[in-house]
């Protein structure tokens, strides 16, 4: 019998909380635990990432000698090759953002040249802390700073997650409240969860309204006296719909709150948008309320994988998120943001990127996506037996009323698909980037979505490619303890080593 289809037929006839308490307290006894085991491993066999090639070029242990140059680089040739196509053919959602051979040339120059740089050593390499200035400023401008007005500071981090944190851990140390909480749209992003877990700040997750955007009056009836900042997307991650952020801030101004954009995903896209006669809702600098602004070079921005920017509205705010120590054995110690040590060369890249596309290369790569995006979302649209969620620009989230959305996302990765599931709703999303502007793209995809569809309509065998079935089991099961549990048993399978 099939524990996982028999204990999620159990637990759906019992409450959520219910459930989850069933399930953590069965979990114990040994018998149930080695069913929940083995069941969990055949659920993980059928997860594509953990089923991986035959590597005749695995290592456990540093080779005794040292391997020519031509071996390492053939077998990273190997790699690359071999994944090349999943990514640049714009069959996947987001991912990768330019990717043109030209673009990635220039970022790998200016890799190599700045390779050895490290912020954290400013008497050897004053060009890391210049070019990191630099891209702060460039964003800073872009987003809407009043240079005649405060000040818009930053730091350049390693990724939208780090930006996120750090402007958690700043409002936290700011306001020095016991028992912090962040009142967020249920739609922001995981990483303001993960903050707040290594944080220590309390989450309150606000539901959205019917149009996927965040609730004014909701949220404002969430934030209370521990609350330390609010926050809105730009657009939110899952349904690609920008928050009501005039409101949101003018609501977390007037009590005294910071408020937090997160542009992640359109920090490098909507002032382009704007600039194209496109009503954007204002989202950045210009509004007094909002305090401060994550947006991510590596993605919109068109860097390479490993950068953001974290911006405040003010320095006494900025100085909250540096880390100094004065009694450390090691001598005096500061660091702006997580990490030590930090990747001069890619700052480079980023500093490259930004000079590169120019105002006139973003708006036009802008248009572009906008265009192509706007195909999509009326060709979903029109699609019998599915519905786009929201208004959305570029990121396309759409669900069925009709047919089970994870069998039509199962099918169209069969077809090379590689698209995100989301959860409440069950739906799947498209995050549309310059990889889909080329010609035909957005029509195979359309065409394969229909497909898709027309084969869950007529059932027949089941889709049995990649997470989907998987993942609609997971989306829906009710005991969230138990899929969590997967989940971290699913990240130690990727990190096995596949040995021949
Ligand atoms: C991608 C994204 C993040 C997290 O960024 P990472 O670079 O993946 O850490 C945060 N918020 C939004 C809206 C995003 O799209």
């Amino acid at each position: 019998m099939d524990l996982t289809k028999l204990s999620e037929q159990m637990l759906r006839r019992v409450p959520p909380r219910l459930a989850e308490a069933v399930y953590a307290r069965a979990g114990r006894l040994p018998r149930v635990r080695r069913l929940i085991d083995a069941e969990h491993d055949r659920i993980l066999e059928q997860a594509p990432s953990v089923q991986r090639w035959d590597d005749p070029n695995t290592y456990t242990q540093i080779p005794a000698e040292p391997l020519d140059r031509s071996t390492i680089i053939d077998a990273l040739t190997e790699l690359a090759k071999a994944e090349h196509d999943n990514w640049s053919t714009g069959r996947t959602s987001g991912a990768v953002y330019h990717g043109g051979d030209e673009h990635l040339e220039l970022l790998t120059e200016a890799y190599t040249l700045h390779s050895q740089s490290n912020p954290l050593h400013v008497d050897i390499w004053p060009s890391a802390v210049k070019l990191e200035s630099e891209v702060v400023a460039m964003a800073a401008t872009m987003l809407g700073a009043d240079h005649s007005n405060d000040e818009i500071v930053g730091t350049v981090t390693s990724g939208g997650t780090e930006s996120i944190i750090l402007a958690m851990k700043t409002y936290r140390d700011r306001a020095g409240v016991r028992r912090p909480e962040m009142v967020i749209p249920d739609s922001a992003h995981a990483a303001f969860d993960k903050a707040a877990q290594y944080l220590g700040i309390r989450p309150i997750r606000v539901p959205v309204g019917s149009d996927y955007r965040a609730d004014v009056d909701a949220m404002a009836r969430a934030a209370g006296r521990r609350t330390i900042v609010v926050a809105g997307s730009a657009p939110g991650f899952p349904h690609g719909v920008i928050d009501p952020i005039s409101e949101l801030s003018d609501m977390a101004r007037e009590r005294g709150i910071g408020f937090h954009t997160d542009a992640c995903l359109g920090g490098f896209v909507l002032p382009w948008a704007e600039r194209l006669g496109h009503t954007i809702p204002a989202f950045d600098f210009r509004l007094p309320g909002v305090t401060s602004m994550s947006a991510d070079t590596h993605k919109y921005g068109y860097a390479a994988k490993g950068t953001s920017v974290i911006l405040y509205r003010g320095r006494e705010l900025r100085r909250h998120q540096y880390f100094v120590a004065t009694d450390w054995p090691g001598g005096l110690y500061y660091s702006p943001t997580m990490a030590g040590s930090r990747p001069g060369a890619l700052v480079a890249a980023a500093w490259a990127s930004l000079l590169a596309m120019g105002e006139s290369g973003y708006t036009e790569a802008t248009q572009a996506i906008l265009e192509v995006a706007a195909a999509v979302r009326r060709g979903i649209a029109e699609t019998p037996g599915l519905r786009v969620l929201g208004d959305p620009l570029w990121v396309i989230a759409f669900t069925s009323d009709e047919v089970d959305i994870f069998e039509v996302m199962a099918r169209m990765t069969a077809r090379g698909w590689s698209l995100n599931g989301l959860h409440r709703p069950p739906a799947v999303h498209i995050a549309l980037t310059l990889r889909h502007t080329k010609p035909g793209v957005a029509e195979a995809f359309l065409s394969d979505l229909r497909a898709a569809v027309t084969e869950t309509r007529a059932g027949g065998h089941e889709a049995r490619t990649g997470a989907a079935p998987v993942y609609g089991m997971a989306a829906t099961f009710p005991a969230r303890g138990a899929v969590g549990e997967l989940l971290r048993r699913y990240v130690d399978r990727l990190y096995e080593v596949r040995r021949r």
